[in-house]
């Protein structure tokens, strides 16, 4: 399954039931996340916001087509990454949901002032010169971090008008906190970044395990629809696909960390067995620091930045 338009570059939102739509962006690339939207009886319940207000109000515009804007009145965060939670601040009549692991990474993301800083920077380090390339274009002006305002553990049912929606606290996985949104009736599920299609994933909470285990998690749900955080929709057989890539460079990495292989060998030696032909390969450096952290090898880096640094260093 691939909603990818050839040439189209403008988000949009596609509908994937009578209740469900995803707003979707046809590219990979770092920032560009999907937001899900469901509606029901003339509510709204919103997975994720965008990275920037402009990115943000286009997707409010689309929603407003279908609902009207003071009817959306939960806004589910998958996670606490930029890129799908510096529009919150644009949706003030709604609570915003998510996982009491997932609020409390949230003190610990880079802001909007830093990363302005930092993409704008003149730095001529490796880790810098990403950064300005991949974040440099976005426009982050008046944007302000809005926390979570309720949080659950496990799992919860909310209503949204006749639909029932089981939110699904995954844990650590891709950041320290994952949340899917499950609509049962639909077999749907917006994954957030528990799921990168066309991409590689990036693990930032250390755990590889977290991440494996999250795609089982999903695909017990039994749904058969997948709105990933990044990339195409995927069906259950592009889930296991990711699935298996993960546990692939999980096998290697802790045979790599059992053999003494310094992290950085290894992750070059990863990328070289298992980028395939997914976008972001660099990614691998966090899939293997993960890994290795699993394994008990001491001293891996774990900070947002020393992972920066090692995918700037295994993408040149
Ligand atoms: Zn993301």
């Amino acid at each position: 399954m691939d909603t990818a338009v050839p040439g189209q570059r403008d988000p949009a939102l596609f509908s994937l039931s009578e209740v469900t739509w995803a707003w979707m962006h046809n590219r990979t690339d770092w920032g560009y996340s999907n937001s899900g939207l469901i509606v029901s009886r003339g509510q709204g319940l919103l997975v994720d916001t965008q990275f920037t207000l402009d990115a943000t109000r286009r997707l409010l515009a689309a929603v407003e087509e279908i609902c009207p804007l003071d009817a959306v009145r939960t806004v589910v965060s998958t996670h606490q990454n930029g890129d799908h939670t510096w529009g919150h601040r644009l949706v003030p009549q709604a609570e915003i949901v998510t996982s009491v692991a997932s609020a409390e990474s949230g003190c610990h993301e880079m802001g909007p002032e830093q990363l302005t800083l930092l993409a704008h920077s003149a730095a001529a380090d490796k880790a810098s010169m990403y950064v300005a390339e991949h974040f440099g274009h976005f426009d982050f002006t008046d944007v302000m971090v809005v926390a979570p305002t309720r949080t659950f553990e496990g799992r919860e049912e909310v209503r949204v008008g006749d639909m029932v929606v089981e939110l699904i606290d995954l844990g650590a996985g891709h950041s320290a906190g994952d949340v899917a949104v499950h609509v049962p009736e639909e077999r749907v599920v917006f994954a957030g970044d528990a799921l990168f299609s066309g991409a590689h994933m990036v693990v930032w909470s250390g755990s590889l395990s977290g991440c494996i285990r999250a795609c089982q998690v999903l695909l017990d749900t039994g749904a058969e629809v997948f709105v990933p955080g990044h990339g195409a929709l995927l069906d259950r057989a592009g889930v296991v696909t990711i699935q298996r890539q993960l546990s692939d460079v999980a096998e290697a990495s802790g045979a790599y960390a059992q053999r003494g292989v310094p992290l950085a060998d290894a992750a070059r030696l990863i990328k070289a067995s298992h980028a395939g032909r997914w976008a972001h390969p660099e990614r691998l450096f966090t899939q293997t620091a993960a890994g290795y952290a699993e394994a008990g090898v001491p001293g891996v880096p774990s900070s947002t930045w020393a992972m920066v640094e090692g995918m700037a260093s295994l993408a040149s």
